[in-house]
């Protein structure tokens, strides 16, 4: 049977973008239909705008530094709207690129909503077309909490179009999106309220980054309420009333959740494709991104396993090159490294503590200092470094950083990790002075050995 399409990739953001201008770079004829916006949710309302507002949360800690260093500088007001309209031109900017990308490499676009109608065939606005193959690459939403008065709040995507700084914030959400935006409306002058229903921010870390960053958030002003909920939201007026589960009130104007996202999998018509989802909802794909339909496959969130942005363009990348014959990449998919962009912010590479110490016996190397900007800054926020290393092997499984441009430094320890750094190869790099990314190899005395006693059962 001949097709409209040798490829039709339903979704716009990384992972359809980057697959769909592959394989048309590979010869195929590739159509990419997205509703909402190009680059989805990493360029619209995710890491993209995010990182600018930490960027603009950054000035004002800075114009008090600088006083430590000499500068006359008083912090001023911050003009939200001003960072707002900025940020929404650069947006613009970046998703007319991500359009453009995909038409210079030969993709057909459509500016619409694209859904199943049978396994081959796709409505596409007022046209139904067919493909012999169908990459789902539709992402995923924020959620919002079952709990009375849920609708009064807010969630990530709405955060980035507020019409003004809120003054008061309470944020429901402990991780990579409470945090971080804890940290934004903190700095940029708003009293922060973060409630987290665990005993410390950010499960799935190692605890003594998570202990590092509760006493950095806490000395950032924001205050926390662990193992705690929030057990409805009433609106009065403009404000915003907020019941704790510790019985504790917030009154205030804006009430964020921050509690995970979903895929996008709703009126897709996958039951018309006949494509499995798990009872999250996300599609279900083996080890080559292959539904159980053969010819549909699905990359990035809406499988719901790594939800970053660099795994979605990997993936997307990957499924262009295995189905249209390009050279075969093997990412390292077991140590994928990642950030949380909080004050300070954290790297992350390879194993938790807790993690590691599962397989054996393990030597651990930390390090607690205050960046030198800080001492003349008089500023009390410290960083903190730990490399997580297997006795046996001498082989670093972890590596863990809160602290300034950790998100920098980490990518490079990435690199080494995946090429299978023992603290040896570590041991002889010379450092670069004077930095805090020369701690890593500078750690020469054991802090303490990890996993003895279930090494000996
Ligand atoms: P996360 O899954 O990271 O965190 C959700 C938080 O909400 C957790 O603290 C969780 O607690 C809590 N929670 C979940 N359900 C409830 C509930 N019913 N009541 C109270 N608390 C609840 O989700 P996010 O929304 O922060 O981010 C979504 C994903 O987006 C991330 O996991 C990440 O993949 C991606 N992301 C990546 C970023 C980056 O790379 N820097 C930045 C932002 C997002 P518990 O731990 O107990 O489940």
């Amino acid at each position: 049977m001949a097709y409209d399409f040798d490829l039709f990739v339903i979704g716009g953001g990384s992972a359809g973008v980057r697959c769909g201008r592959i394989a048309a770079g590979h010869g195929a004829r590739v159509a990419v239909a997205e509703e909402r916006f190009w680059g989805g949710t990493c360029v619209n309302v995710g890491c993209v705008p995010k990182k600018l507002l930490v960027q603009a949360a950054e000035y004002g800690a800075w114009a008090d530094d600088s006083r430590g260093f000499g500068w006359d500088i008083t912090r001023g007001g911050h003009d939200w709207t001003a960072l707002i309209a900025a940020k929404d031109r650069e947006i613009g900017r970046l998703t007319g690129v991500y359009r453009t990308l995909l038409e210079g490499a030969g993709a057909t676009v459509f500016e619409t909503r694209a859904r199943f109608l049978d396994p081959h065939t796709i409505e596409v606005g007022n046209h139904r077309v067919t493909a012999e193959r169908v990459v789902i690459a539709v992402g995923g939403h924020p959620v919002r909490p079952v709990i009375p008065g849920a609708e009064h709040g807010i969630v990530s995507d709405d955060a980035f179009y507020l019409e003004r700084l809120p003054r008061h914030v309470a944020i429901l959400g402990g991780g990579y999106i409470g945090v971080e935006f804890a940290g934004i409306f903190a700095g940029l002058g708003a009293q922060v309220d973060l409630v987290c229903r665990q005993p410390l921010l950010l499960r799935g870390f190692d605890e003594e980054l998570r202990e590092g960053l509760v006493e950095a958030m806490q000395e950032q002003g924001i205050t926390l309420h662990l193992r705690c909920n929030i057990k409805d939201v009433e609106a009065k007026g403009d404000r915003r009333h907020a019941l704790l589960s510790d019985g504790t009130r917030l009154e205030t104007d804006l009430v964020l959740f921050a509690v995970g996202r979903q895929p996008n999998v709703a009126g897709l018509g996958l039951e018309r494709a006949g494509v499995e989802i798990n009872s999250f909802g996300a599609v279900c794909i083996d080890e080559t991104w292959r539904t159980n339909q053969p010819h549909i496959f699905a990359i990035g969130d809406v499988t719901d396993r790594l939800n970053l942005t660099p795994v979605a363009t990997a993936e997307g990348h990957s499924l262009a090159d295995l189905l249209y014959g390009g050279p075969e990449r093997h990412w390292n998919f077991a140590q994928v490294p990642t950030a949380v962009f909080s004050v300070p912010p954290i790297g992350t590479v390879g194993l938790t503590e807790a993690a590691a110490v599962e397989r054996g016996t393990l030597d651990i190397y930390t390090t607690r200092f205050t960046p030198m900007r800080y001492t003349l800054a008089q500023r009390n926020r410290r960083a903190l470094m730990k490399l997580v290393v297997d006795q046996a092997s001498q082989r670093v499984l972890g590596v863990h950083m809160l602290g300034d441009d950790a998100p920098e430094i980490i990518q490079g320890m990435a690199v080494a990790m995946t090429a299978g750094a023992t603290k040896a190869d570590f041991d002889r790099t010379v450092g670069v002075h004077p930095t805090a990314a020369e701690e890593f190899v500078t750690m020469r005395t054991r802090t303490r050995v990890a996993g003895v006693a279930r090494a000996a059962e």
